[in-house]
């Protein structure tokens, strides 16, 4: 397996969009409003509609000036998101949502309702450039990092939604498309305002934000430093090196032991249990003897404060790859929790419209 796509840490900068409210910091809202004539006050009045009513459009901002709401919006408010196709499943349960951006790359979030909550799966890159051979992301590379308030301006639209349904969204996982550990500022300020206290942010429970990484070892020792108490999900999918070089390959930077030792020190510092991501694929990573190990080597360097999510592998189109049968899926969980480690089946929903793994984005590209 040497024709991999390469690896790409380094997204292209070009196609950035103009900057929004929330890519900036509070200091340069004022300043920006006050360049443009609005009391310093201003900002939070903004930042309340928001992050509070989940609205991006100043002209429904009666409070502010009627004559500087247009002032308002084309300056901070460009619009980030448009929709392009929506499709739901689960008897209306999931919604995924295909927006275009203003460079016309496309990106998708899926929204998931739970009877006792309701998690947004975002992105946090345009395309991904980890280049693992399973994910259809993964084939595409890297088009280019999110914005801040890209990734923030998805969870505004989810919470919109959730609202209009007298309902509210409570978790938001980075599972769509990209890194999120590798467009590491954004994401981090994305996740501060995901989080905040209104007015500041969206008030969501940190601990009910996931960020997942296929395991950049010193951006996980980072994040384990930031004073956040966020889930992290590291996508392990094997245990030993020598097929973890292939299923992921940025393993060939970052080794198994360094993933689960950063894991462990992200574990120790939050006092949250990592949750480790596992694609079960047919006859290539779901024998016996990997769920042993699974299970003896997160046991020994994470004792209680782990957890292992199966994920059945959901293909992608023409892959030569495929889910495991049941009953290997169910030996392999008696397994691993034989060793002292919980593990459980992640629930499969949005599968027949694509909605895991950035296969909506992918089908719209080849038409
Ligand atoms: N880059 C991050 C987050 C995005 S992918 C990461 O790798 O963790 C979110 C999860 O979906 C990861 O665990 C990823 O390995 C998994 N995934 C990708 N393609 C998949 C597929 N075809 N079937 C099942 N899981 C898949």
């Amino acid at each position: 397996m040497s024709d991999f796509p390469k690896i790409q840490l380094l997204a292209p900068k070009r196609g950035m969009p103009p900057k929004h409210f929330a890519d900036l910091s509070g200091e340069e809202r004022i300043a920006a409003l006050q360049e443009l004539g609005l009391p310093k006050f201003s900002a939070n009045q903004i930042a309340r509609h928001y992050y509070g009513k989940f609205e991006a459009d100043p002209l429904a901002m009666t409070d502010l000036p009627e004559n500087q709401r247009q002032r308002v919006k084309d300056a901070l408010f460009p619009r980030l998101l448009t929709p392009v196709r929506e499709v739901e499943t689960d008897d209306g349960d999931t919604t995924k949502t295909l927006w275009r951006l203003h460079d016309g790359i496309l990106l998708e979030s899926v929204l998931m309702r739970y009877p006792d909550r309701a998690t947004l799966c975002i992105s946090s890159q345009a395309g991904c450039g980890m280049a693992c051979p399973f994910c259809a992301t993964g084939q595409g590379g890297l088009d280019r990092n999110l914005s801040t308030a890209e990734i923030v301006d998805q969870v505004r639209e989810a919470a919109a939604k959730m609202a209009s349904e007298g309902s509210r969204l409570s978790n938001i996982v980075f599972m769509g498309m990209g890194e999120p550990l590798a467009n590491y500022n954004r994401v981090i300020s994305a996740v501060r305002q995901i989080t905040s206290p209104n007015p500041e942010g969206f008030g969501i429970s940190q601990r009910n934000v996931t960020v997942s990484t296929v395991g950049l070892a010193p951006q996980i020792r980072k994040l384990a430093d930031e004073g956040l108490s966020c889930t992290l999900a590291v996508s392990l999918h094997t245990p030993d090196d020598e097929l973890r070089d292939e299923l992921v390959p940025m393993n060939n930077r970052f080794a198994v032991a360094d993933v689960l030792d950063a894991a462990r020190y992200y574990a120790e510092q939050t006092g949250r249990r990592v949750s480790i991501e596992y694609a079960l694929i047919r006859d290539i990573n779901d024998h016996d003897f990997r769920a042993d190990m699974l299970g003896r080597k997160l046991h020994d360097t994470l004792g209680s404060l782990v957890h292992v999510n199966l994920i059945p592998l959901n293909p992608t189109p023409g892959s030569k790859w495929d889910a495991s049968p049941r009953g290997r899926q169910d030996e392999f969980v008696r397994r691993v929790i034989a060793q002292g480690v919980p593990c459980t089946v992640r629930d499969t929903k949005g599968q027949e419209i694509a909605a895991a793994c950035g296969q909506l984005a992918a089908e719209e590209k080849t038409g």
